[in-house]
This record gives structure tokens, C-alpha cells and sequence, in this order.
């Protein structure tokens, strides 16, 4: 027997349940395909849950890559306020460390709880360990079958989530739903990855990080992208904020320059030789550690350039210096490739945004089907970007549908 409701949605991720229980005077199914809710969201900030950011709503605009346009209505209209105020009055606080937002308990499990007790509250069915074979229109209704059964709804909701860390569930399922129902995918590639170096010979400095430096990508000699931010140092490359944000955009073959010391090449060339004249004691490698970077990278790197760290300045010859310069200014890594979408915690790439208004998340080719969250083409950097994204894109299915 085919079992009828208004709306089904497919995934039972954040981005699922928050728009189920923003839903008004509806029937509402949701369709998961694990035995259990909010994997994903459970492995949030390291099991914190950063939940989103402090700030202006408009300073998030610039955090999701090229699918920013897209997402301003939606942000705009739930933004990180109402996101905190929301938890608040559902009895969930929220504390602010240095502008990123988590529960007040630091556990995930705190947000999933809320979740699950208000689908509980407005009779939110979920059925779990569904999993999906075929969605159809027929008459204007979409029809669904699972393997265990038949479903027909009115309105059909899409927010399986992108490809990462498919053992919590998001394996890309949505992308072959949305094809099979007209929609274009945009091809998905890890985001917010860390990223693996050729020859790399910096693997003692693992565990190290280095404050809110410049990094660029360079193609072709030409700079494709700049960021700015803290990176750390891993056994094969690079990982931590400022990487993970540009992860991307980076390709196999392409160069990071980092800027060791953050200082302009011309700057930093003037400063050392005038230095070398009004110093002529100061050893290169206490010179070096004024710029605020460790004694084990400027042996490493010296090493590399037969300089002996004990050196003074003056006495160490122009070529050599010019690459002291080069190094600590644009030090640069040739990229053997980002970490793939086992270690990779986003998804560029998915539904293409240009077939979804970004008013309503309705799809602009089939009436009544919506799409959320991570499914669509659309990736937040690191600091509770994504999860804003997927509650502000719930959120408006929500009203729409409503
Ligand atoms: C390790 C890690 C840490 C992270 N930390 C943060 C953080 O601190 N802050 C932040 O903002 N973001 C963080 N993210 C990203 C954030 O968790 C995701 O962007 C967010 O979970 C996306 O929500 P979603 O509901 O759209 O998709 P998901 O959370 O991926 O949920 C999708 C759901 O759909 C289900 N599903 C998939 N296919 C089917 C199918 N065929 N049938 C039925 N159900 C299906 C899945 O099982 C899953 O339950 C992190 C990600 C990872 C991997």
C-alpha cells in the first residue's frame, strides 16, 4: 500500500530536521537511510558543534566561495541571531569563543537533542534505515520507493548533504535524485580539506602552526587565489584555517606560496640589509626569530640553503640572501594533492544553484521539490559557516512551504 503525506523530506541531517520543525500544519516524513539522525552534525567542531558565528549577518556574505550571491536571501532572512535566539528559547545557551558560537555544553549532541525533541513535539515522523531506489512525478505528486516501501507526497524536500565523510551518510545520493529529476550537478571536489605536498621536507615541524599568514595560489605564474590565516603544520603539508578555507580552489601541480613571515619581499629585503650595516653582530638566525616563527623552521630552512643559523647577517652573501628572502617571504609548495572526501569536511559542488531560486530553495524545473543544505552547490568556510547554511536554507523551505 502506498502511504500518503504533504511533504517528505529525504535526510535527516541538520539541514532535514531543522526545516521539518519549522513546518506549520503539515504532514511531515522524514525518509533517513542510516539508523540514526545527525551523524555529521554529532562530529561537528570536533563533537563542539560550532554552530555558527558572532558578527553582522553581512559579514558571513563572503564566506561560501563563489555561491555567496545565492545564499544571502536565505541568510537574511534566518540569520546567525535568530539561529542563537531560536536554541535560547528551546532551552539551549550558547557561548562565544573568539566569534565562533557553540552550545554552552560544547557537545553536539545537546543540538541534535533539541532537534529530534521538537520533531518529536510536532509530530515529525522519521523513518530510519530507508533507503531510496526511486523518485518519480507522477500526477503531480512525487512518488518514492524504498526499499521497504512506497511513499507519495505533495511537496518533496532534497537534503541528503554533499560526499564527505560518507560513512556518516552523505554519499551523493542526492546529486543522483536531483539528475534523475532534471537537475544539472556541478561537479563535486573535497572542500575544507587539508592538503598534501610534493617532496615535502617539513614533516618534524608537525603540530606546529603559524598565526594568520598569507598564502597564495599560484597557476600558470598566475596568482589564482590569495587567503589569509592560520596554518598548521602535518606530517605531509598543511592544514589548519587558512588552508582548509582555500582547499577548494587548490589543484594537483598548482604552487602555495606562503608568506613564512608575513612581510613584503621589498620590505623585508630593505629591513635586512639595513640590518647587516647597523648589526654587524646579530646572527641570522636570531634575526629570523624577531618575525615571530619557530627556531626549528628557520633551521630547516637555512639548512636547505647552507647558511649556518649562527651566521651574522653581514657576513652572508647577496645570493644567499636574496633567497633568505624568497624563502621566508613566498616559501613555495608545490601541491601533490588535497586530502580526499574521507578526511575532506565539505562538498564543493552539487545541485547548481542556477536551476534553485535562492528565495525559496524551490526548484526552478520541478514544482514543489526543495532542496537544502549541503546538496546544493554551495561550501562555507571553516568557523560554523556550513551549519548556519543548512539551518538559514532549511529555514526557508520552511516558510515557503508553510
Ligand atoms: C568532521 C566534520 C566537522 C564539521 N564541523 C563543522 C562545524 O563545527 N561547523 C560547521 O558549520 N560545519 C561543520 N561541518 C560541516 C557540517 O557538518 C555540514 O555542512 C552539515 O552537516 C550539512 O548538513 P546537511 O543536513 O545538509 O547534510 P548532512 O549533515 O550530511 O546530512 C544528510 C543526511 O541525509 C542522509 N541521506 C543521505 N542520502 C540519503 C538517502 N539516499 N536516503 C535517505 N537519507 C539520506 C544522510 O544519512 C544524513 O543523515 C563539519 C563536517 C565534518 C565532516
Amino acid at each position: 500500500m502506498i502511504k500518503e503525506c504533504d511533504i517528505i523530506i529525504i535526510g535527516a541531517g541538520p539541514t532535514g530536521l531543522f526545516t521539518a520543525v519549522n513546518i506549520n500544519g503539515k504532514s511531515i516524513l522524514i525518509l533517513e537511510k542510516k539508523p540514526t539522525a545527525g551523524k555529521k552534525l554529532l562530529m561537528s567542531g570536533s563533537g563542539r558543534c560550532n554552530i555558527t558565528q558572532s558578527g553582522s549577518i553581512s559579514d558571513f556574505f563572503n564566506h561560501y566561495g563563489d555561491g555567496k550571491r545565492f545564499l544571502i536571501p536565505a541568510l537574511k532572512e534566518f540569520t546567525n541571531n535568530n539561529l542563537i535566539e531560536y536554541l535560547r528559547i528551546h532551552g539551549l545557551r550558547t557561548i562565544d569563543i573568539k566569534g565562533k558560537i557553540f552550545p554552552e555544553s560544547e557537545d553536539a549532541y545537546d543540538v541534535l537533542d533539541l532537534l529530534l525533541k521538537e520533531c518529536k513535539k510536532k509530530k515529525v515522523s522519521i523513518n530510519y534505515n530507508e533507503n531510496i531506489q526511486k523518485i518519480e512525478v507522477i500526477d503531480k505528486c512525487f512518488s518514492i520507493l524504498t526499499d521497504k516501501d512506497s511513499y507519495r507526497c505533495n511537496q518533496l524536500v532534497i537534503s541528503t548533504g554533499g560526499k564527505s565523510y560518507p560513512t556518516t551518510g552523505s554519499t551523493g545520493d542526492g546529486y543522483h535524485f536531483a539528475k534523475a529529476l532534471g537537475h544539472t550537478i556541478e561537479k563535486a571536489k573535497p572542500a575544507l580539506a587539508p592538503v598534501y605536498i610534493k617532496n615535502y621536507t617539513f614533516s618534524e615541524l608537525s603540530g606546529i602552526s603559524l598565526e594568520n599568514r598569507k598564502i597564495a595560489i599560484v597557476r600558470n605564474n598566475q596568482t589564482i587565489r590569495t587567503n589569509q590565516g592560520d596554518i598548521g603544520f602535518t606530517h605531509w603539508g598543511f592544514s589548519g584555517p587558512g588552508i582548509l578555507d582555500l582547499s577548494r580552489y587548490i589543484e594537483a601541480n598548482d604552487t602555495l606560496k606562503i608568506n613564512l613571515i608575513n612581510q613584503n619581499p621589498e620590505t623585508f629585503r630593505e629591513h635586512i640589509n639595513q640590518t647587516a650595516i647597523n648589526d654587524n653582530k646579530i646572527t641570522i638566525k636570531k634575526y629570523l626569530k624577531t618575525f615571530a616563527i619557530p627556531e626549528s623552521l628557520i633551521k630547516l630552512i637555512l639548512a636547505d640553503l647552507n647558511v649556518e643559523p649562527s651566521s651574522h647577517i653581514s657576513g652572508i652573501s647577496k645570493v644567499q640572501r636574496n633567497e633568505i628572502i624568497r624563502l621566508f617571504c613566498e616559501y613555495p609548495f608545490i601541491v601533490q594533492r588535497t586530502g580526499d572526501f574521507n578526511i575532506a569536511m565539505a562538498t564543493k559542488g552539487g545541485v547548481s544553484l542556477k536551476e534553485v531560486s535562492s528565495k525559496t530553495m524551490e526548484s526552478k524545473l520541478v514544482k514543489n521539490l526543495y532542496f537544502a543544505g549541503e546538496v546544493l552547490d554551495i561550501d562555507g568556510d571553516t568557523g560554523g559557516y556550513n551549519l548556519q547554511a543548512a539551518f538559514s536554507t532549511g529555514y526557508l523551505v520552511a516558510k515557503n512551504i508553510s
